[in-house]
C-alpha cells in the first residue's frame, strides 16, 4: 500500500490499454478505411489517445451517407 497525496502523476497517467494495442497494431501503410477502423476499435478499448480530427472527419462523413 502506497500513502497517496505525496505523488500525483500516478492518477494522470492515460489509460493505456497495452494488450488491446499488442493485438491490435495499425498497418504501416494504412488505408484511410484501416484507419478509422483502428480508431474505432480502438476507442472503446483503450483512452490513451481521442481519435484524431481527420478520422472524425471520415466518420461524419460515412455517418452522413
Ligand atoms: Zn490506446
Amino acid at each position: 500500500m502506497k500513502p497517496r497525496g505525496s505523488t500525483a502523476s500516478a492518477d494522470q497517467r492515460p489509460r493505456l490499454n497495452a494488450d488491446w494495442h499488442r493485438a491490435n497494431r495499425m498497418p504501416k501503410n494504412p488505408s484511410t478505411a484501416q484507419r478509422v477502423a483502428w480508431h474505432v476499435a480502438h476507442t472503446q478499448a483503450c483512452a490513451c489517445r481521442p481519435i484524431p480530427a481527420s478520422i472524425l472527419a471520415e466518420l461524419s462523413r460515412h455517418a452522413a451517407r
